[in-house]
């Protein structure tokens, strides 16, 4: 099963994306977390993407492409992957369409985790108040509106570029955490069969 899971931040992508690689043994592909580990480690792409993270802008398409190019290059990971946080513009769609086309690697499925942006707001705001501090640093208020000006403008296209492909396949994010595992477990399914 190869898969790409879209849908804003704090949305819950990550969460079930985890559950996705113990149920169906898939890899997860998280250009975020590729990129936190760049920056952590003080690599040449860390030292370009922290700064733009920081203040939740997107990092140049280029360079997210050869980070998960790299990794399709291994024949076990093209087998069966979720891409959680790629891709993140049309641009990157279309070099995702043309890289899976080169190495013949098909997708099979697209899901949207749909949720209210008013409601993630509210969320993020009551836990930087709570505890004083984020665990990371493009987790604060200023930062997530950002975010979510980014993700309305730069990725929400992508629903629309997957749908005329016929792939998109659209879940209520605002669900408790194993109705969405539920939902998304059933549409594989249906998509397998
Ligand atoms: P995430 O963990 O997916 O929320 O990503 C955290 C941050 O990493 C984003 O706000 C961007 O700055 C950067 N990032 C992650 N994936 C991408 C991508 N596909 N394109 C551009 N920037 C990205």
């Amino acid at each position: 099963m190869r898969l790409i899971l879209l849908g804003p931040p704090g949305a819950g992508k990550g969460t079930q994306a985890q559950r996705l690689v113990s149920d169906h043994q898939l890899v997860q592909l998280s250009t975020g977390d590729m990129l936190r580990a760049a920056v952590s480690s003080g690599t040449e792409i860390g030292k370009t993407a922290g700064a733009i993270m920081a203040r939740g802008e997107l990092v140049p398409d280029l360079l997210v492409i050869a980070l998960i190019a790299e990794k399709l290059a291994d024949a076990d990971v093209a087998k069966g992957f979720i891409l959680d946080g790629f891709p993140r513009t049309v641009g990157q769609a279309e070099e995702l369409d043309e890289l899976l086309a080169s190495r013949r690697i098909p997708l099979d499925t697209v899901i949207e985790l749909v949720v209210d942006e008013g409601i993630l707001l509210d969320r993020v705001r009551k836990r930087a108040a709570e505890s004083g501090q984020t665990a990371r640093a493009d987790d604060t208020p200023e930062a997530l509106e950002k975010r979510l000006v980014v993700y309305r403008t730069q990725t929400v296209p992508l629903t629309d570029y997957y749908r005329q492909k016929g792939v998109l396949h659209q879940v209520d994010g605002m669900a408790p955490i194993e109705a969405v595992s539920e939902a998304i477990a059933s549409h594989l399914k249906s998509i397998k069969a």
